[in-house]
């Protein structure tokens, strides 16, 4: 993996892109990145999980499902809209500089193209492709059948683990969203860790 060829292509499309060797480090930045009196919105992410990302932003007004229980979902995604961040991770990162995400209520897709003016994606190396057809690639058959077994979607990616490209009710990929740069007005962070995180 080369880090730096990654990194050129991500600044040369917009992105502010950053690379660490731990979480830990990661967090640190994140944790200075994000004002502590900031609001700040999540996307269902196994990945912010498993940093422990909320704990690092301890402080914020942080909108996140776990931790806000006492609100309605979809009023909940409506306060994110318009949060002063919004983190997320990808399903992809291709070494061009684009990343690719698939979606199945378009929340998470949507934040990250018409939603808060700082976003931020945060990813592990596994998360990372050549381009953006093995992106895609990724998106159907290393992300969605996982995600389709911890949500209990009954879908065929979820007893095979492989994308049939179903037409099922429960499917998760209803929309293919790939940002080439930062959408107008908006500042995208990358934060990318050499660790695997999430699916
Ligand atoms: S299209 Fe269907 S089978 Fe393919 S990954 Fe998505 S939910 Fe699974």
């Amino acid at each position: 993996m080369d880090i730096q060829k990654i990194a050129k292509n991500f600044a040369s499309r917009g992105f502010l892109f950053n690379y660490f060797e731990t979480v830990e480090e990661a967090n640190e930045y994140i944790a200075s990145l994000i004002p502590e009196n900031a609001t700040v919105g999540f996307g269902g992410s196994v990945t912010v999980k498993e940093m422990n990302l909320t704990d690092a932003l301890n402080g914020r007004t942080l909108l996140h499902r776990d931790l806000v229980k006492d609100v309605e979902p979809a009023i909940l995604m409506d306060k994110m809209h318009y949060a002063d961040w919004y983190v997320s991770s990808a399903n992809a990162l291709c070494v061009t500089g684009d990343i690719v995400n698939i979606d199945g209520r378009g929340n998470r897709v949507g934040e990250i193209v018409n939603g808060p003016k700082n976003i931020l994606i945060v990813c592990g190396v596994n998360k990372i492709t050549e381009d953006i057809a093995s992106g895609i690639e990724r998106t159907r058959n290393v992300a969605s059948p996982p995600n389709c077994v911890r949500l209990n979607k009954k879908t065929p990616c979820a007893v095979t683990g492989k994308c049939s490209y179903c037409n099922s009710p429960d499917t998760i990929c209803r929309a293919t969203v790939i940002l080439h740069h930062p959408t107008t007005g908006k500042q995208v962070h990358i934060v990318l860790v050499n660790k695997k995180l999430g699916y």
